[in-house]
């Protein structure tokens, strides 16, 4: 199933993608889906919560779900900056998040920029075959903030 980055998911689809990945059906786990396929940007567990607003169960279940979907591969984890945890929905980015992620001082958004940017680093000699993973990320202000 194809699932583009900032795009509503339909319950239909939502309910597909668990059903997929042989997970039950439950509503706080259509309403992270949801949230998930609606950011532009991989959200903390706190975003989540806050983008929920006023849910109808406790922030707990949110939790258990959200890590529920990462260990399913749904919402895999796609940045680490700061030791904060941050999920997008499996797919929505055909790179998987490899591109740079730029972290705003101000508000701690982390944004998605383009894969360009990462791809002028490249290496040769002995340490090119080594590197498997890139995780590149700019600090700054960001446009929302400045
Ligand atoms: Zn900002
Ligand atoms: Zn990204």
């Amino acid at each position: 199933m194809e699932v583009i980055a900032g795009m509503s998911i339909s319950k239909g689809e939502a309910r597909k993608l668990l059903q997929e990945r042989g997970l039950r059906v439950t509503a706080p786990r259509l309403s992270v889906l949801r949230v998930l396929a609606e950011a532009e940007n991989p959200l903390s567990y706190t975003e989540v919560l806050r983008r929920l607003g006023e849910a109808d169960c406790c922030p707990t279940t949110i939790y258990r779900n959200l890590v529920k979907l990462r260990d399913a591969g749904v919402a895999p984890v796609v940045s680490r900056e700061e030791g904060v945890d941050r999920y997008a929905l499996a797919g929505a980015r055909d790179d998987g998040h490899r591109h740079p992620h730029f972290v705003c001082d101000t508000c701690s958004q982390v944004s998605c920029l383009p894969a360009e940017l990462g791809a002028s680093i490249a290496m040769d000699g002995p340490w090119a075959a080594s590197i498997q993973k890139a995780a590149l990320h700019l600090r700054g202000e960001c446009p929302d903030c400045r």
